[in-house]
């Protein structure tokens, strides 16, 4: 291993999703094993990594000007930067981006194991992996096709890198996957009850789906009271038309009928959502179904998503973007004054 003040220079853009930040934690890792260190700048860095999101086309977008900007950089002052490009843009089109870009190298993200001890960058909450890939193939998501199919971790695996957060200080972790409570085939319950018997303050865990959040899950939250009271349940949608063509398996009433319930057996629990808007063939009224919805929950926060389509997904193959972008930006607009507003 290069010793100190000799070491290479890595710097690691991140776009994207919790999940790829855990991902680029285990990457700083995996370059500090190397011999690099990370810079705060890419300019000063002999290896640039991206680690690419492209669940909206800006994002992708984002990952292309970066790439752009260092290739015009290095022929500009002759500097010989690398760049790594990984993440979900590389697990949808593997090899074949290289023939569209200035010279990268391509790193699959399933190089950069689970084996690999991550260095993180939060000090207060250690993000914990529990699984990756997606099997739901709600119609309007490029996951499934670019994350594969869900991994479940081993067990004993995670609980084995939580007792290390522990050990080197931490105090809360967040336990991460796309599916978070679709976990091992119905065992996310015990996952998150042998968590929560650690000695921790906060356990969190993000993404849950509606429809995998069982009666046993609830009581276990309720039980364990270092389990985070603010609960991530993605809506999407609060109309049913359209929650049935993004091939979401539930309604609005359900979606409700799940809130009270988890009401009504932990005390003191807020929620948190994702939601995308506008979606192909949502009218106002369906939009005004999901500003109704919202009312009704009272989410704490929305990370509020305009609809983009990505090629291969079933909604871009089958409907037309036919809400205007100015329309889009208006219900952005409404949603975030109605629910994030109050945060500011
Ligand atoms: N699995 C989680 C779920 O079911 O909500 C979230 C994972 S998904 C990658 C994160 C968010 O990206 C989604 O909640 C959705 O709102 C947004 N998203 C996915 N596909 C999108 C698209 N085509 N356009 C805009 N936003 C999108
Ligand atoms: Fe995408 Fe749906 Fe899977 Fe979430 S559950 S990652 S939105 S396909």
């Amino acid at each position: 291993m290069a010793v100190a003040g000799k070491r290479k220079k890595v710097y690691i853009e991140t776009f994207g999703c919790i999940q790829n930040k855990a991902d680029s934690e285990r990457i700083r890792a995996f370059y500090w094993n190397k011999g690099y260190e990370q810079m705060p700048d890419w300019k000063e860095a002999d290896v640039v990594i991206i680690n690419s999101c492209i669940v909206r086309q800006s994002a992708e977008n984002r990952a292309y000007g970066l790439i752009n900007n260092i290739d015009k950089y290095r022929k500009a002052t002759n500097k010989k930067i690398k760049i790594v490009l990984t993440g979900c843009l590389v697990g949808l089109a593997g090899e074949k981006i290289i023939e569209k870009l200035p010279p990268v190298e391509i790193l699959p993200i399933t190089k950069i194991s689970y084996q690999i001890k991550p260095l993180r960058d939060k000090k207060q909450a250690a993000l914990i992996p529990i699984s990756s890939g997606c099997d739901n193939f709600c119609s309007y998501c490029i996951v499934p096709y670019a994350r594969g199919r869900e991994r479940s971790r081993k067990k004993e695996e995670i609980l084995a890198e939580v007792d290390r957060a522990i050990e080197s200080g931490f105090s809360e972790v967040i336990l991460i996957g796309q599916n978070v409570n679709s976990y091992g085939k119905g065992r996310f319950t015990d996952l998150l009850e042998s968590v929560a018997k650690k000695d921790l303050e906060k356990i969190s865990f993000v993404s849950s789906n509606p429809w995998d959040f069982s009666d046993k899950l609830i009581g276990k939250i309720a039980k364990y009271k270092n389990v985070d009271r603010l609960i991530h349940l993605p809506l999407q949608s609060g109309d049913d038309e359209i929650l049935k063509k993004m091939n979401r398996p539930y309604t609005a009433k359900k979606y409700l009928r799940l809130v009270e319930k988890i009401r009504s057996k932990v005390d003191g629990v807020r929620f948190s959502t994702d939601i995308l808007i506008g979606f192909p063939g949502e009218s106002r009224k369906a939009f005004g179904n999901t500003v109704k919805l919202c009312k009704r929950v009272g989410f704490e926060l929305a990370y509020l998503n305009k609809y983009s389509p990505r090629k291969g997904t079933v909604s871009a193959k089958l409907y037309a973007d036919d809400v205007p972008w100015k329309e889009k930006q208006r219900r952005w607009r409404r949603l975030n004054e109605l629910i994030n507003k109050k945060l500011s």
